[in-house]
């Protein structure tokens, strides 16, 4: 494999720093960024790589996606996802009903259509309920993870802690899932899925299927996927002002990143910190991956679920999976 090869994945950030599962969550982040990497060696294409390390995330019950995300305030399970190749073109999906992998469905929608943002809507239903009926229905089903109602996608995890940020007995909980892919060629591609925030609002949508704003990627600048107070990530613009930062610092130095992997996490790190100060407030992480340079993560959170694999400039492969928090020190 050539050495442009590189993934990140995160599996959210935490405003309090939640203990439970942990062996889980990195099993689930080593079984994506190595399913991603297994794909791509194997000449599938860094799509199919992304939604396959979304699939392991969406499984796992402590992460806030497919199984295991958190019930609006009307107890019903709506997922934003969306999935964006570096040349621009993307799907976003949002208040996405009983699916547990709504980024698989995503990205075999941009392979039909033109980009676009979609409000789950009844056409949308309807074509796929159609899909599901015809030859090739039941592998799609499986594809998708179609279920037939809300409550089979709500982990006991997911009720437990909704219910306690209800009653005032935790913090806002994250949990967002999110993969950053570079292929061999050097190109980006980066997708995010999310039940969004505990007991949110209906018919809330958050950062993660905002292109710009909760995912991003461009084959001349780098890709990111966010994830936190959606609100608060889109307010301040963050994800757009790293990407504007990353491309003038690239333009006066196009190997900035590769000699400096932590000018990069200076200028995540800026942009969260500066979410902090303004009326809307907020906490949370991106990971990126530059057009030249190693896949980064910066976080302002308690808590944040990572891992990545990659070979840096010297051809060494590196991995790492790790629940990163505050102090810079990880568990
Ligand atoms: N950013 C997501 C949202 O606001 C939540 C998360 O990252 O966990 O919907």
């Amino acid at each position: 494999m050539a050495n442009l090869a590189a993934v990140i994945v995160h599996g959210g950030v935490e405003s309090s720093q939640l203990m439970e599962g942990l062996p889980e969550r990195k099993a689930a982040l080593a079984r994506s960024v190595e399913s991603a990497w297994q794909q791509l060696e194997a000449g599938a294409t860094a799509e199919d790589a992304l939604v396959s390390a979304l699939r392991s995330l969406e499984d796992c019950e402590y992460f806030d996606a497919g199984y295991g995300s958190y019930p609006n305030v009307a107890g019903e399970v709506r997922q934003d996802a969306a999935i964006m190749r570096g040349t621009g073109e993307f799907m976003a999906l949002a208040n996405v009903p009983r699916m547990r992998y709504p980024a698989a469905y995503a990205a075999d929608l941009l392979r039909g259509r033109k980009s676009t943002m979609l409000v789950w809507n009844p056409s949308l239903e309807q074509e796929l309920r159609q899909q599901l009926n015809a030859a090739g229905g039941t592998e799609l089903r499986a594809r998708y993870g179609v279920v037939d109602s809300d409550a089979e996608l709500v982990a006991p995890f997911a009720a437990e802690v909704s219910r306690r940020v209800r009653d005032g007995a935790a913090n806002n909980k994250n949990g967002t899932v999110g993969c950053v892919i570079r292929d061999q060629q050097g190109r980006i591609f980066a997708g995010t899925s999310t039940g969004g925030t505990p007991n949110k609002a209906e018919g809330r949508i958050g950062d993660s299927p905002i292109i710009g704003g909760g995912t991003y990627a461009d084959d001349e600048i780098g890709g990111f996927s966010a994830t936190g107070f959606g609100e608060a990530f889109l307010g301040a613009m963050v994800g757009g002002h790293v990407i504007s930062e990353m491309r003038s610092l690239q333009r006066k130095d196009p190997n900035i990143f590769l000699e400096a992997e932590s000018r990069l996490q200076t200028v995540i790190r800026t942009e969260l910190d500066r979410m902090i100060d303004r009326p809307l407030s907020g906490r949370g992480a991106l990971i990126v991956i530059p057009t030249r340079g190693n896949p980064v993560f910066a976080s302002n959170s308690a808590m944040l679920n990572v891992a990545a694999k990659f070979r840096c400039a010297s051809g060494d492969l590196t991995e790492y999976v790790k629940i990163a928090l505050f102090d810079g020190s990880c568990v």
